[in-house]
């Protein structure tokens, strides 16, 4: 009955009667809270670039039909209701409209928006920021961006994949659009592609605008190459890293490229076996003569090439380069770098030419690959050493591909006095390894004739109790820790010149290297399996070595 009542005495109260200050004041409070909402969408609708005139207009007068019928209804909480359902409607459908035109970080009322509202901004970049201080190539390190700027938006996700990518130990990064606006990531890890995880197109725009800025590229070029640097800091490691952007039919794309440290390899280190050094190093005095530096490319030419030049004393002897892309810099050695569009239009040969003219004693041309050039080499390989580098499989390839570049097999092959030609492999993980016992067929196929018990081949991933999988640590689950070189080497006496001028096809050509010492590549990385260093089923890939038949 008491309730009854009460409710009877409220109906009776709001019948009609706007004179209580509460409500008053809730009306005056409503009506204000509508003005602001009308501003927001005002402003909103021209930020995401919608019809500002009609969603202001229609929640206007959204808001006015609501406010009439409020007055004009008797019962104040049905004519509340009856506003709030009008102004709302309005509101809501506008919101949706608008969520629609904007990207995720951009929407209002949904959970991370509220989310957001709530969390400390500052302190979630901070803790997104993995420990990383990024620094332009000038030098400045950045200080973390504000919350809620296009540049924080890229920040959280660049962090996240720089600390992926050093953990993983990748030299390149590539974030290249995929399908349905993600972008496929991949890792270069020791020279071999390992597909990451994806990332959603609009999170890698925000991450172009802001490594954009961090190495000083132009942030509204989205089709034009552009190249930069930048440089990561995270506890005292410091790493150096390029970033090149170009623009393609679907999207802009990425590539980021670790700089690695000047590497002063040794005969030893670049891969040579105890046998291959002497010869070479007994190069160090020679005076003219042309030398093969070949590879695949990525097979570490340039670096070889790079060695072969380091063994000699740049003290004693005027040493140049003429290169088009150096991979380091050589004490007191002059390096040239070749710039295609240079303004008086020279040529690679061109370039060559006038550098001889100052009289060098040695000269290394990176990526000989036209018949000018090699020529120019040729020619002058009477009066002077030059390394040449080429592109090439094998030593026998390099040897067939100079003298049809040269063009005058003659010319190209009557002062070569040396070929080396390089591959890489990818070191077996010393940390996970594991020992098997070979197939006595497959040794046998790969004339491997060594009374083997065992090789090794990369880790299997190891499983805790729970069945979860444990990365190694030390090669985080690839199975292979770093590179390792697999040369072949051949120093020329006159007499073997002489028999390769004469010889006819490769075959030939093959027989006298061999004859005059040549180790070849598979008998090379065959020696480095057998020591546990490479696993056989890569060097038979590698090497299209005639591979055994499964059974
Ligand atoms: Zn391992």
């Amino acid at each position: 009955m008491y309730e009854a009542i009460s409710m009877n005495f409220l109906l009776e109260v709001s019948y009609g009667s706007y004179t209580s200050p509460f409500k008053l004041g809730a009306f005056i409070l409503i009506f204000f809270i509508w003005l602001a909402l009308i501003n927001w969408i005002n402003h909103d609708a021209r930020s995401v670039q919608t019809k500002e005139a009609m969603w202001t207009g229609l929640f206007a007068a959204a808001g006015l039909i609501g406010l009439f019928l409020w007055i004009a209804l008797p019962v104040f909480v049905v004519g509340f209701l009856i506003y709030l359902l009008a102004t709302g409607t309005v509101a809501l459908s506008y919101i949706i409209h608008r969520n629609s035109r904007v990207s995720d970080h951009e929407k209002v009322l949904t959970i991370n928006h509220i989310k957001n509202i709530f969390s400390n901004e500052e302190k979630s970049l901070r803790k997104s920021s993995r420990g990383f201080t990024f620094v332009t190539a000038n030098g400045n390190p950045i200080d973390i961006p504000e919350p809620k700027t296009k540049e924080s938006f890229g920040y959280g996700p660049t962090c996240s994949l720089m600390d992926d990518a050093l953990y993983r130990r990748a030299n390149i990064v590539t974030l290249i659009p995929g399908s349905e606006d993600t972008y496929k990531t991949t890792f270069i890890i020791d020279g071999v592609a390992h597909e990451r995880a994806e990332y959603a197109a609009e999170d890698v725009n925000f991450m172009l605008y802001f490594l954009k800025q961090l190495a000083d590229l132009d942030v509204n070029e989205h089709r034009k190459p552009q190249k930069g640097k930048f440089t990561t800091r995270k506890n005292r490691d410091k790493t150096d890293w390029e970033l090149f952007t170009a623009g393609s039919t679907a999207g802009e794309q990425i590539k980021i490229v670790k700089q690695e440290e000047s590497q002063k390899m040794t005969f030893e280190d670049l891969g040579f076996s105890e046998e291959q050094i002497p010869p070479l190093k007994e190069l160090k005095p020679l005076k003219h003569g042309l030398f093969l530096v070949a590879g695949p490319k990525g097979s570490g030419v340039t670096t070889a090439l790079y060695t072969m030049v380091r063994n000699h004393d740049p003290f004693l002897n005027s040493i140049v380069t003429l290169e088009k892309r150096p991979a380091d810099t050589l004490d007191s050695v002059t390096q040239n770098i070749y710039k295609p569009n240079n303004p008086e239009g020279k040529s690679y040969g061109m370039q060559l030419q006038t550098l001889l003219r100052y009289g060098p004693d040695i000269v290394a041309v990176g990526d000989c690959s036209d018949p000018e050039t090699a020529k120019i080499a040729a020619t002058n390989s009477s009066s002077k050493l030059i390394y040449v580098s080429i592109e090439a499989a094998n030593t026998v390839d390099a040897v067939a591909k100079w003298s049809q570049m040269v063009g005058d097999k003659k010319l190209a092959l009557k002062n070569l006095v040396g070929v080396v030609s390089t591959r890489l492999f990818r070191n077996l993980c010393h940390e996970c390894r594991e020992a098997y016992e070979p197939n006595p067929e497959t040794l046998r196929k790969l004339n491997i004739k060594d009374e083997i018990e065992f090789l090794y081949r990369p880790g299997e991933v190891q499983y805790t109790r729970f069945g979860k999988p444990v990365e190694c640590e030390h090669c985080q689950g690839t199975g292979y820790y770093g590179r390792l070189g697999v040369l072949e080497s051949i120093v020329l006496k006159k007499e073997a010149r002489e028999q390769l001028i004469a010889a006819g096809d490769q075959r030939e050509m093959l027989s006298i290297l061999r004859r005059n010492g040549l180790v070849m590549l598979h008998e090379q990385a065959m020696k480095k399996v057998i020591q546990g260093e490479l696993a056989i089923n890569e060097v038979i890939r590698e090497l299209k070595v005639s591979a055994p038949k499964k059974k």
